[in-house]
């Protein structure tokens, strides 16, 4: 049997070139061929090791199939790297499958016969704009959207209108949930459970909140602070995209953060970067490991792009104000769960 991680004697990762020129001399049948043998080579050795297979491959198909309007087989694609997935691994592409899933329901949606939507007279032609049905004088209201036209009445309008709504706000949080490691049949699983004890429908972040509670006491106990600082971070996020008081989630995320790199000596030169807001960028004192534990300089009340996302990390070069200056400006690295999935996360890209 082949070795795990292998396709045609070499590892997946050495073939990632070969891909991106491949795609370059618009080659995407032999991009896609493989892509395939990749997926299957991460698969394997995603399974060998317990973790979520390398991202990369799949995502490239995926977008190869969208770009190709080939709907249905990105949607293929990006459900086998769900299904590849261990539960809290692997939710970086869920995102991608939700809007590959809309698209492939709206390109099915092209055979509907042109009738009005109150009446479902058959009509010539699907009307140019909206205007009254010639034989029940209801108005027809047209909606395109992909080169498709959807005829509804004004009742049926609204209700797309308050879908869409409910969908965009979802997506929102989904989102987050899926930064935190959800994937989305775990979120629709709790969210089921929690409409069952309300009594009523819970609403998106109803679900977050209870997935993001549950992580932070887990990460807490099992000292995995740097997975407690994301979810945190996440929670901090949202409390500021509804308008609540989001400096509480950011301060403890701060915090955890700083107890993940425990291993720095309390000397080392510490310095502050992240947000790039005015406020945050004038506030970026030099402290101590130490020091900064005592009294975390960050984050800042006065963020003026909420949440404060301004970060501690280590001075490599205090000398040279300018690559302080280099670093200041990059968004601080997420915190990394199993170092191992990340190289080779990174290594894939
Ligand atoms: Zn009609
Ligand atoms: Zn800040
Ligand atoms: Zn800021």
């Amino acid at each position: 049997m082949a070795e795990a991680g292998n396709y045609r004697g070499r590892h997946y990762t050495a073939w990632v070139e070969e891909v991106k020129q491949r795609k370059r001399d618009s080659d995407l049948e032999g991009a896609l061929e493989i892509l395939s043998g990749c997926m299957a080579a991460a698969e394997s050795e995603g399974q060998a090791e317990g973790l979520a297979p390398a991202p990369w491959y799949f995502e490239q198909a995926a977008i190869i199939h969208r770009k190709r309007k080939e709907f249905a087989a990105e949607v293929a694609v990006l459900e086998r790297y769900e299904a590849a997935c261990p539960v809290g691994h692997g939710t970086g592409l869920a995102p991608r499958l939700r809007k590959a899933r809309e698209l492939a329901s709206k390109a099915s949606d092209t055979a509907l016969p042109v009738a009005c939507p109150a009446c479902e007279t058959s009509l010539e032609a699907v009307p140019k704009r909206s205007r009254k049905c010639p034989h029940c004088a209801e108005t027809i209201i047209v909606r395109r959207s992909n080169g498709n036209a959807r005829l509804l009445t004004a009742e049926q309008d609204q209700e797309r209108k308050r879908s869409a709504e409910a969908r965009a706000n979802d997506e929102r949080v989904l989102v987050r949930a899926n930064r935190i490691g959800i994937s989305d049949p775990e979120f629709e699983n709790r969210r089921r459970e929690l409409s069952g004890q309300f009594g009523r429908s819970a609403s998106a972040a109803d679900t977050f909140w209870s997935h993001a509670g549950e992580l932070t006491l887990s990460a807490a106990r099992d000292g995995e602070h740097g997975r407690e600082a994301l979810v945190r971070r996440e929670m901090a996020g949202l409390l500021a995209e509804e308008g609540r008081d989001w400096f509480e989630q950011a301060r403890l995320a701060v915090e955890a953060q700083l107890r993940s790199i425990s291993w720095t000596r309390p000397e080392t030169l510490m310095g502050v970067g992240g947000c790039t807001c005015g406020p945050c960028t004038e506030d970026r004192p030099d402290m101590t490991y130490a020091e900064a534990l005592r009294n975390p300089p960050v984050p800042h009340q006065d963020c003026q792009d909420p949440p404060c996302q301004c970060w501690l990390y280590e001075h490599r070069d205090h000398t040279s104000n300018a690559s302080v200056a280099a670093i200041s400006v990059v968004a601080p690295p997420a915190p990394t769960p199993p170092e191992r999935k990340w190289r080779r996360w990174w290594q894939a890209r």
